[in-house]
């Protein structure tokens, strides 16, 4: 067994300077006060940018002007701009680059279904984690984003929501509500914790504290690494966790997902039944099908068992189909074996389905973002 060179936390080279958004409601009090400004301007800075969701402190027009300047350079400095949008799915699906202060490019892809929309974020740029199938994980680990940088994703993608910038059912932009997040853009959420989890709390605090997302419609993906999985159960969150298992061996899995290494799939199951029992949610399983390499029926069959003996019935299994990413090797498994793993997985007693997968063609998709310029 080799000890990988795991990154877990980028240097701090690049990091934005200091946003609203870092911060609690208490700090950022403090920091209008240190800046010796009245404390209920923090509540204006923040009923703008969590409630009315503008960032451009031009419009804050309540805040008298000088204030306004000094506030906006201290705690308001620009975040991220956006390079380019793409659409596709008929416009109900949109991928967008974004430029971090530092050049730094970043991705985040906004759903829109008949009940819902959903926004896959970013919480690193780039990966540490070398899953080969995966394009993000190709160019390795920039750095972390910032809690702000976090926020700042959902933030846009729910004023495009609300300013019916995006095709509702019916195919006419109409306005409608962000309501679920999935931290499963590039990046792994818990090699950068300390800002995800405060990204998550900032995401869900009730406006103008914070968004105002439910915690149940947040989901945080990882690759299994198993303390921070439990560290996590113990902020006692109603987060969803979602596993990336791909394979129930750990034969296999040593080498599709790399950290396997490090926390074998016995580790990341037993913490992942600590993450259920906690939260009293069931855990989902992600398993990328790739053709004739996880996809066997013995491997449905060992999942099953596996899963019924970690999780028991608080586990739901989306076999995603694999995307093609740019000279890989590896392609998704055809549709009948993809419709025998699933029918093994739930005939061995375990909720099985297969993902919905949005974005193909526009590199939006699930291990697709690359974020090229
Ligand atoms: S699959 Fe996820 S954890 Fe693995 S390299 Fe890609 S972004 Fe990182």
């Amino acid at each position: 067994m080799t000890a990988l060179p795991l990154v877990f936390d980028a240097p701090r080279r690049g990091m934005p300077p200091r946003h609203l958004a870092d911060l609690t409601a208490a700090e950022r009090a403090e920091a209008v006060v240190a800046l010796g400004e009245k404390p209920f301007r923090a509540k204006q800075l923040s009923h703008h940018y969590f409630a009315r969701l503008t960032a451009d402190p031009e419009r804050m027009t309540d805040i008298p002007a000088a204030s306004r300047a000094r506030l906006a350079q201290e705690l308001m400095p620009p975040l991220l701009t956006e390079v380019r949008a793409l659409d596709c799915d008929g416009g109900s699906t949109r991928k967008t680059l974004w430029r971090a202060h530092d050049g730094t490019l970043l991705e985040s892809v906004l759903m829109r279904y008949p009940d819902r929309a959903t926004l896959c974020i970013s919480s690193q740029a780039g990966c540490g984690m070398a899953c080969p199938f995966c394009a993000t994980g190709q160019g390795g680990l920039e750095r972390n984003l910032s809690t702000a940088e976090i926020v700042d994703q959902v933030r846009s993608a729910a004023a495009v929501m609300r300013d019916g910038l995006m095709p509702g059912p019916d195919g006419t932009p109409t306005p409608g509500r962000l309501s679920n997040i999935v931290f499963m853009g590039m990046g792994e959420p818990l090699a950068n914790y300390r800002r995800v989890v405060a990204a998550v709390r900032r995401i869900t605090e009730p406006a103008p504290e914070g968004l105002g997302i439910a915690q149940r419609s947040v989901t945080v993906s990882t690759v299994g690494l198993a303390p921070a999985i439990r560290r996590l159960a113990d902020e006692r969150m109603q987060v969803r966790l979602a596993v990336s298992l791909h394979t129930p061996d750990d034969e296999l899995r040593d080498t599709l997902v790399p950290v396997n290494n490090r926390w074998p799939v016995a580790e990341v199951l037993a913490a992942a039944r600590y993450y259920a029992d906690v939260s009293g949610r069931r855990v989902s399983i992600e398993y990328a099908l790739i053709r004739d390499m996880n996809d066997q029926p013995w491997r449905a069959d060992l999942l099953a068992r596996l899963l019924r003996e970690h999780l028991g019935h608080l586990v739901h299994v989306n076999v995603i189909p694999l995307n093609p990413t740019p000279g890989s090797k590896w392609d998704a498994s055809p549709k009948p074996v993809e419709r025998e793993f699933v029918r093994r997985v739930n005939a061995g007693g375990v909720a099985c389905t297969v993902r919905d997968t949005r974005g193909q063609e526009i590199a939006a998709a699930c291990g697709q973002l690359a974020a090229e310029a």
